[in-house]
């Protein structure tokens, strides 16, 4: 039996002297928020993604939120969203008073079922909200097409997918917004925080001031003199703040090192777990016309061990292996939804079977090949233990 010396968590932010220099020169001078840092971030990221606007935000919910408001999606209109995605995919909607659409998976890649998708369109059906999910993107070009003829805005919600392309476009650029998240276990950090990004200027202009409560002028420097402001439009506070956006100059700059260690982490794992009786591994490693971000490796477990993946998940864990599930429930089986909309059993069969079936293993910058190597070894363990006993 192996057992890793050192423990793999799931995910680890990855974070050197340079943020915590950054953070110390934030602290030591006056300004908080508003300032030169925030534009900063906006500006490398922006650089980094090819958007001609990025907006920093609090996180990727408050991103998603800004941009359902500033769309002008409200009671009465329907939005897609994927069944197998994070609540706040759903809740951001639902948050604006209108309806989420829920829509099952594609059982290769995970990814929202897109011709599902076209099929729930209806009158009311206002915009799409394609989720690429563990970092492989969703079919932009066929979205995009489907979104033109039923005249739909697409709210990408790339949470997953900081550095991940289709048709050599970073996500996000595709529809209308494209909303990151830099939570601790994402592909960069701030703590917590988020990006939306836009080819649209006045789609950007607009969700810049609801970040800020709707209010004119954002920058204090702007205003004739302190306290002098309107206000425009209806917002919140969604702002990141310096201390915030200083972490996230530091790590967009580790990014495309971050990004190639995934990348490589990916295909030394899934060429160690490939063929293993008794998995089977979600496509989400990239074709040549969508390059993935590498979020994780997810793999599925037969139906002879399914009943028995949490004492999987709790041997490996004993074994130093820390993994996850994304996502423990198909969204409109949770709770919330579940008792709002009253989804019957088996309408969403594949997003069902990957949260109920799957185990996510990491492959983020925090894991060597010493530690894929370890992975192996130890995911073939346990595997064979179980399958022995089934
Ligand atoms: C993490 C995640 C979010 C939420 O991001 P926050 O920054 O925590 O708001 C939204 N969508 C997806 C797909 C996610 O994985």
């Amino acid at each position: 039996m192996s057992v890793q010396s050192k423990p793999i968590p799931f995910g680890c932010p990855v974070i050197g002297d340079e943020e915590r220099e950054a953070v110390a020169a934030v602290l030591s001078g006056p300004v908080l928020t508003h300032g030169p840092r925030g534009r900063e971030f906006e500006e490398a990221f922006a650089a980094f993604t090819g958007a001609e606007h990025a907006v920093a935000t609090s996180s990727c919910a408050a991103a998603l939120h800004l941009a359902y408001l500033g769309l002008g999606i409200g009671p009465g209109d329907e939005v897609i969203v994927p069944a197998q995605t994070h609540v706040a995919t759903a809740h951001v909607v639902e948050v604006c008073g209108a309806t989420p659409v829920f829509v099952d998976s594609d059982p290769r890649t995970g990814n929202i079922d897109l011709d599902a998708a076209e099929s729930s369109i209806t009158p009311r059906t206002r915009a799409l909200a394609p989720v690429h999910y563990l970092g492989l993107p969703v079919d932009m070009a066929r979205v995009m097409e489907i979104a033109r003829r039923h005249d739909l805005f697409v709210v990408e919600d790339c949470a997953l997918a900081l550095g991940a392309t289709f048709n050599g476009v970073h996500t996000g650029l595709h529809g209308d917004v494209g909303c990151f998240s830099f939570y601790p276990v994402k592909h960069i950090t701030t703590g917590e925080g988020g990006m939306a990004i836009s080819r649209r200027a006045a789609v950007a202009e607009r969700l810049s001031k609801q970040r800020a409560f709707g209010i004119d002028k954002t920058v204090v420097a702007e205003r004739r003199h302190s306290g002098a402001y309107d206000v425009e439009l209806l917002g919140l506070n969604y702002r990141l703040s310096e201390i915030g956006a200083a972490i996230g100059v530091e790590q967009l700059k580790k990014l495309p090192d971050f990004l190639q260690r995934r990348a490589e982490n990916f295909a030394a794992l899934w060429s160690g777990l490939e063929g293993l009786e008794g998995l089977e591994l979600l496509d989400t490693g990239g074709t040549e016309r969508a390059t993935s971000s590498h979020y994780c490796l997810t793999a599925l477990l037969d139906d002879s061990i399914v009943e028995r993946r949490e004492e999987m998940i709790e041997t490996l864990k004993q074994r130093g292996l820390g993994v996850s599930i994304y996502y423990p429930k198909p969204l409109p089986y949770t709770t919330y939804y579940q008792h709002k909309y009253g989804f019957k059993r088996g309408e969403f069969p594949v997003a069902t079977r990957i949260s109920s079936a799957s185990i996510a293993l990491p492959v983020g910058p925090h894991v060597d090949k010493e530690d894929v190597r370890q992975m192996v070894q130890i995911v073939t363990d346990v595997l064979a233990e179980m399958m022995d006993a089934s």
